[in-house]
């Protein structure tokens, strides 16, 4: 059942940043990334008035083919309650190949914590590690989704000790690199335990996963589900019913990965290289939503009613329309005409956007993926994220 919120709603729990997380999927090729997407965009609450209204009108393919452009934008916020609390988790697409010099550096700078997906049966490959290593390095915080479990049924044949077994080696090998590569102070921290809920098992494809304590607390066993899928495809549904994949994974993230206040103040002195005693730093240690605007430019593309939209996080102060910023890069102001968020396929207007949040921002189209755009009071202090190098005004590479 998807659910539907109002703008306003949305903006309003924004504004209380324990109830925000920035998220992004990483996978090695072919384990479930897009698959996994796509089945919280279809289950969780797609947030948008506009899909809401038209879905009256749209017939299912029309609204499915909406569903794909999302799977593929830059930025989706989902909407979830846990234990009656709402919550906006947003999405970010974080790219497919690993390109250390800027993309995925850039996009993972934009998040706090990372799914890391798991085929079960191919178990942790090259890219999980390279993705796992990269994440952990800009400190991102990791979960766990082990995937397509019904592989180790269907094709493996495995018993349900067979299966656990498995599955613990899997959760060994991924600890064995937060050991390896997180930051000394989170090493032991960020250490996954599935009895607490920092793993969740599944099938993306088939709808359902759970991790332990919702299983003990539904009363889910392995046996369960080996039963279900030796019953055939008529059964998933009552598996999909008590375990929905969603809930699973977003009581996950929303448990497990820091809110954007709680990550900026351990991630500023990482991600960005300014003098930690300014005040623009500290007010992106607070993520002070009264500090002076800093804004990391992580995508632009162009809307083909709108023009050129810079999307990023807003570390410090607010964004709003009718503002001039500052592009440090670029090294020219230029004035905010919209902001907005993306919720589902489509921009939603907001008067603002505060610190710890993911903007859409219209009106800055010399803005290029990596800017860093901030308030014209500390335009001479500002300290960039990334040194860009403009060469002509279409082609930037990173210093
Ligand atoms: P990505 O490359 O990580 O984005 O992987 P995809 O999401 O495109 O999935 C790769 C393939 O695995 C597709 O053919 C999916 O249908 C399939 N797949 C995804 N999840 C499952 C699952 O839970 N079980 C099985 N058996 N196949 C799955």
């Amino acid at each position: 059942m998807v659910k539907y919120k109002q703008t306003s709603e949305v903006l309003k729990i924004m504004k209380n940043l324990e109830q925000v997380r920035n998220i992004g999927i990483t996978a090695h090729v072919d384990h479930g990334k897009t698959t996994l997407s796509d089945s919280l965009l279809a289950m969780a609450g797609l947030l948008s008035e506009k899909i809401a209204g038209q879905a009256l009108a749209l017939d299912y393919l029309d609204i499915e083919q909406k569903r794909q452009m999302t799977v593929k934008a830059a930025n989706v916020s989902l909407y979830h309650e846990y234990r009656g609390k709402p919550y906006v988790i947003n999405l970010i697409d974080t790219p497919g190949h690993v390109d250390f010099q800027s993309k995925t550096i850039r996009a993972l700078r934009v998040i706090d914590g990372a799914i890391v997906v798991v085929d079960a049966v191919e178990g942790v490959m090259t890219q999980t590690e390279m993705y796992l290593r990269v994440a952990l390095e800009e400190m991102v915080r990791p979960v766990l989704f082990i995937n397509k479990i019904d592989r180790l049924i269907k094709e493996l044949k495995l018993s349900p000790t067979e299966i656990q077994q498995r599955l613990v080696q899997i959760i060994k090998d991924i600890n064995s690199l937060i050991a390896t590569y997180a930051d000394k102070e989170f090493r032991t921290a960020w250490q996954l335990d599935p009895a607490k809920g920092q793993v969740v098992f599944g099938s993306a494809r088939d709808r359902w996963g759970f991790s332990v304590p919702m299983a003990q607390q539904k009363g889910i066993k392995f046996s369960d589900v080996v039963d279900v899928y030796q019953r055939g495809k008529d059964a998933l549904p009552e598996l999909q019913k008590v375990a929905p994949l969603h809930e699973a994974i977003l009581d996950m993230v929303v448990k497990y990965v820091p809110n954007p206040r709680e990550a900026q103040a351990y991630r500023i002195r990482k991600i960005w290289h300014g003098d930690l005693n300014s005040e623009v730093a500290k007010t992106m240690l607070e993520a002070d939503p009264n500090g002076p605007l800093v804004m990391l430019v992580n995508d632009v593309r162009v809307d083909p009613h709108a023009g050129l939209v810079a999307t990023g996080r807003v570390y410090s102060g607010t964004v709003r329309a009718g503002e001039e910023l500052w592009l440090v890069n670029a090294r020219l102001k230029q004035r905010v005409l919209q902001v907005g968020l993306y919720m589902g396929p489509y921009r939603e207007l907001a008067d603002e956007i505060s610190a710890g949040n993911i903007a859409a921002v219209l009106g800055l189209d010399k803005a290029r993926s990596g800017e860093t755009v901030c308030s014209l009071a500390v335009r001479d202090s500002m300290t960039p994220f990334e040194r860009l190098r403009m060469i002509t005004e279409s082609v930037v590479t990173v210093a």
